[in-house]
């Protein structure tokens, strides 16, 4: 018999290892999110099997070429002699297609910091390294039912997980975005619902729009598996409403992607 922790398991950590990649092409999905499909002889043997796993972008410096890639020794990660370390953030893998060799990033374009900078100006051709996933989060198919929660930052993984999802399982979506023109289609078999909430001129990371669609929510019954992810601090009230609701503590996954006013926020995952 299956036990309740074997329904949302790690696996990991990998080795880490380091891809120096190209980019093959980039797609305005929305207005606020930039697809950059990244490609090259090094994503041979990618693998990503958790639909939140999160990659390492180590971008360039300005006006240099390529990226400084650290060495993996014995005692951890090292830069090349007389070289910066280079500048780093977390991204979601949206999609890996082995056969095409195309890796698919999509980038929120918020505004400053590396990451959207880099990805508003990518040009085909231009090289960027990809450091991991170095471990995968997987949540098995059979619970009764699926909540996720996030901003634009999570719509990566909530979009990857909706169109993994198998025919039949069912999963109810709140994501908040800036307006209507922010919204995507998923490709998914399964029984989604999937609520907007736009923030009408808000800033990011400011409204508890995500708290009070959850809190506004009659919670269909049966075993849930609860995700969110998002601005650190708006997601406080949401772990702790997500930690009364279900039935096993293991069943919730709520992770700070970004917070507002500090660059490359870093916090434990779940
Ligand atoms: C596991 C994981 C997976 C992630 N996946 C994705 C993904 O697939 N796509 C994606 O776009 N992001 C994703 N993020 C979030 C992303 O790493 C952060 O938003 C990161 O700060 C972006 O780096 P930057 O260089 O653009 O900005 P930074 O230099 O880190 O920050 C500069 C300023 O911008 C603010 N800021 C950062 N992000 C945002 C935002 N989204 N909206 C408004 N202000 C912001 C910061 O608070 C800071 O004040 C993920 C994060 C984690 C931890």
């Amino acid at each position: 018999m299956m036990t309740e922790s074997e329904r949302a398991f790690r696996r990991g950590p990998f080795p880490i290892r380091f891809r120096l990649l190209q980019v093959r092409r980039t797609t305005r999905v929305s207005p606020q999110m930039m697809r950059v499909t990244l490609g090259g002889e090094e994503l041979a043997g990618f693998h990503s099997e958790g639909a939140d796993d999160h990659v390492r972008l180590l971008f360039p410096e300005p006006g240099a070429l390529k990226p400084v890639i650290p060495i993996v020794g014995p005692h951890g990660l090292s830069v090349p002699e007389g070289q910066k370390r280079p500048v780093a953030r977390d991204y979601t893998p949206r999609r890996y297609d082995a056969a095409a060799g195309e890796l698919d990033i999509d980038f929120v374009l918020h505004g400053t910091g590396p990451g959207a900078t880099w990805a508003s100006k990518a040009r085909v051709g231009d090289f960027i390294a990809v450091g991991g996933p170095r471990g995968s989060f997987i949540v098995t198919n059979d619970f009764d039912w699926y909540l996720f929660a996030g901003d634009e930052t999570a719509l990566p993984a909530i979009g990857r997980r909706l169109e993994e999802l198998p025919a039949g399982a069912r999963a109810i979506a709140f994501i908040e975005v800036a307006g209507a023109a922010e919204e995507q289609r998923f490709d998914t078999r399964a029984n989604v619902q999937v609520t907007w909430l736009h923030r009408n001129g808000a800033a990011p990371g400011t409204t508890d729009l995500l708290e009070k669609a959850i809190r506004g929510l009659e919670f269909p019954p049966g075993d849930f598996f609860a995700w969110a992810a998002g601005e650190a601090t708006t997601l406080r009230p949401i772990r702790e409403l997500f930690q009364q609701r279900v039935a096993n503590k293991s069943w919730v996954r709520v992770n700070g992607y970004w917070k507002r006013g500090i660059a490359d926020h870093d916090e434990p995952h779940d």
